[in-house]
């Protein structure tokens, strides 16, 4: 059974300062539970103190919102890999559809993200999803196999263990308009599908598929109640405590 994930991505929201007073909080509301992963994604200039916040041995992983493909080097404003994996990430989200509309990101660039990520421990959280036109025009399955091949190609199995792909329709991220349940299960299907046909029934029964697109408490419940959706990567609903504390609840208990 696969455990769910709940990934709190904070874009660019959050000081420092601000990041470890929400963490206090948040740590007061949520209690630990082995039946969901809880990962929070600050911004760059945040993980220190959140790491710090949450302390030895938190219930809570963290994550960053983006990788460089180099180790180090001339590439000004970016970050690495092994700086990510010092400041105690365990977590990395590649391929948001906000870095590939607004920062020119292609699934070549998203694929050395991928492996540089993996590389050196970190656990690619895999973004992919379709534009409002691109359903519209009933290309949904077709653009999303696209993202797939073109950045997971030439991995293996043992790669793909510690991969997470999160179903992301860019129309419903930040609108306010979730995918239906029934729309995310058709599209996790067929990715999963997908995952059979390039690679085995194995690593597709075992691979996470989260949803993301306008996660709220009161559609959390519904998307969770699928067994094809393993969580959710969540934008605005991660920013207040509460509405986060009530999404990872439901998660603790959809497959306990
Ligand atoms: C996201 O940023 O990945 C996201 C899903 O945002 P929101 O939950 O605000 O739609």
């Amino acid at each position: 059974m696969r455990r769910p994930l709940i990934v709190g991505n904070w874009k660019m929201n959050k000081t420092a300062s601000e990041a470890a007073a929400f963490i206090r909080d948040l740590r007061e509301r949520v209690p630990a539970s082995p039946h969901a992963e809880v990962v929070l994604a600050p911004p760059f200039t945040a993980i220190e103190s959140a790491r710090n916040a949450l302390g030895p041995s938190s219930y809570f992983s963290l994550g960053a919102q983006n990788v460089h493909w180099e180790t180090h080097g001339a590439f000004t404003g970016e970050v690495s890999a092994p700086m990510l994996c010092d400041l105690g990430c365990r977590y990395v989200i590649v391929g948001h559809s906000e870095r590939r509309a607004l920062f020119g990101e292609r699934d070549e660039h998203i694929q050395m993200k991928v492996r540089a990520a993996l590389r050196h421990g970190l656990s690619p959280i895999l973004c992919v999803g379709e534009s409002l036109v691109h359903r519209e025009a009933g290309r949904t399955e077709s653009v999303v196999t696209a993202q797939l091949s073109g950045t997971l190609e030439g991995l293996t199995t043992q790669d793909l263990a510690t991969v997470t792909i999160a179903y992301e329709p860019v129309w419903a991220i930040g609108t306010g308009r979730a995918a239906t349940t029934e729309q995310a299960v058709t599209v996790h299907r067929s990715i999963r599908l997908f995952m059979e046909t390039g690679w085995d029934s194995k690593t597709a029964s075992a691979i996470r598929i989260l949803y993301g697109g306008s996660v709220t408490p009161q559609n959390i419940e519904s998307l969770l109640a699928s067994d094809s959706i393993d969580g959710a990567l969540v934008g605005g609903a991660c920013l207040d405590p509460d509405s986060f504390a009530t999404i990872i609840e439901f998660a603790q208990t959809a497959r306990a």
